[in-house]
């Protein structure tokens, strides 16, 4: 079931604190005076409590520490604000990819103007590319990650190729589970294929935790179960 009345880290229930605490919000970092915090301890301030899905994304891929980008995908996963299926997952892709990617490298600062006009590139892809044009968002994000890293331009050699094999290499692996569509497992598939092309070809290794467990398959009305790699057992 979509999570709206506990916690949108966790899903979690609230407990409330004797007396105020300081505690820091888990999407944007600043921190607040509170008496209320999960069972788990998660803060959500006001601000990001209001925001949708592309600003809740570009919030916590700026702020978090993180280096696996399978586990920064799944915490915005589990925010209501990020439906079950839908075009915010195609920012998602290039966001967690960009926001693991400097992070590993010691280069938080970076991440900011990339995220923001990864979130303008992502724009352009719109819901259902997957099904109609035969080009998944969650493939194309990956190819918008390899572009703003590297800086391609349509004019660019080495950058324009990498950034059209690593979307060709993520839309083989995501065309070949099959249909119908589920923006998680897309997601998932497209995300480990970045980070094994990022490796090989930029020798930037972005660790991803195994196995990759779907959290989510009770509220896709189409999911696979046991076909899909991350249903779990
Ligand atoms: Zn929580
Ligand atoms: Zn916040």
């Amino acid at each position: 079931m979509e999570n709206r009345n506990g916690c949108l880290v966790c899903g979690k229930e609230f407990t409330y604190l004797k007396s105020p605490k300081h505690a820091t919000c888990v999407y944007c970092g600043d921190v607040h005076n509170t008496d209320k915090v999960c069972v788990d301890g998660h803060y959500v301030c006001d601000r990001c409590h209001r925001l949708p899905a592309e600003g809740i994304i570009e919030k916590y891929c700026t702020t978090t520490t993180g280096i696996d980008p399978i586990a920064i995908a799944r915490t915005l996963m589990k925010n209501p604000a990020v439906k079950m299926h839908g075009p915010e997952h195609h920012f998602l892709v290039p966001a967690v990819l960009i926001a693991a990617y400097y992070n590993v490298q010691g280069k938080p600062d970076v991440k900011g103007q990339k995220i923001g006009q990864a979130q303008q590139r992502a724009e352009m892809v719109n819901g259902d590319s997957c099904g109609l044009l035969g080009d998944c968002g969650a493939a194309v994000g990956t190819g918008i990650f390899i572009s703003l890293v590297t800086g391609a331009t349509p004019l660019s050699r080495e950058e324009w190729k990498l950034s059209n094999l690593i979307t060709a290499k993520s839309l083989e692996q995501i065309a070949l589970r099959g249909g119908p569509r589920c923006c998680k497992r897309n997601t998932f598939l497209a995300i480990r294929s970045a980070a094994d092309f990022t490796r090989d070809h930029l020798g930037i290794v972005m660790p991803i935790a195994t196995p990759i467990t779907c959290e989510f398959p009770l509220q896709n009305n189409e999911c696979l179960t046991k076909d899909c790699p991350f249903y779990p057992c």
